[in-house]
């Protein structure tokens, strides 16, 4: 198995340009109240393979209302950022999907790359069974997947269930169907301290 596209920047920037495009549809709606939406990104610092991501990476695409009085902020949904956790969703995923993501090579591997803690991989597996499984986005996705999948070995189950032929291209399935629990309206209440994640 060849997992080339962990190092490439151009499945990074295809992530980035996702995020964009659901930026742009989240602004082109404007704020709830009427108001236009005008750009508010918020610095982020991700950790994933860094060489290969651009500065599109140190920022999170978000918007505040500009109309006085309300200044709402939306965030829209992203394929890149996992909610608040540090890092990149793409890494999130790989690690904890078992079987059906990196071989375990290749798995151990980036583990020391990125210098992940035991504990931190422990609290992703612990989100996929007791907080994602509990999220509105995982019930929608559920109840359209026929057989019904194994929730316990989420995040894998899912990601050999779809379509893409490449590791590559399932996994930014993947990210565009978990995409919802990234934001506030889609998103579950993350106990304890998210930023450590
Ligand atoms: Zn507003």
């Amino acid at each position: 198995m060849c997992h080339a596209f962990l190092t490439d920047a151009n499945f990074y920037q295809l992530l980035t340009r996702i995020d964009e495009s659901i930026a742009e549809e989240v602004r082109a709606g404007g704020c709830r109240c009427g108001g236009r939406l005008h750009s508010a990104r918020y610095p982020r610092k991700p950790r994933g393979l860094r060489s290969a991501l651009d500065a599109s990476y140190e920022r999170r695409l978000s918007f505040c209302c500009a109309r006085d009085g309300c200044r709402r902020r939306s965030t829209p949904a992203s394929v890149r950022f996992l909610g608040r956790k540090v890092y990149l969703g793409v890494m999130v995923v790989l690690l904890t999907a078992l079987h059906h993501g990196l071989t375990a090579q290749r798995r151990r591997r980036l583990i020391e790359q990125l210098d992940v803690p035991a504990q931190t991989l422990w609290r992703w597996r612990r989100w996929w069974r007791e907080r994602f499984v509990q999220s509105r986005c995982w019930r929608a996705l559920a109840g359209q997947l026929i057989p019904p999948l194994v929730s316990d070995r989420l995040p894998g189950s899912l990601l050999e269930r779809l379509s893409g032929s490449a590791l590559s291209e399932r996994l930014v399935e993947l990210l565009v169907l978990l995409s919802p629990v990234t934001t506030a309206t889609g998103s579950l209440r993350v106990g304890g301290n998210p930023q450590r994640m």
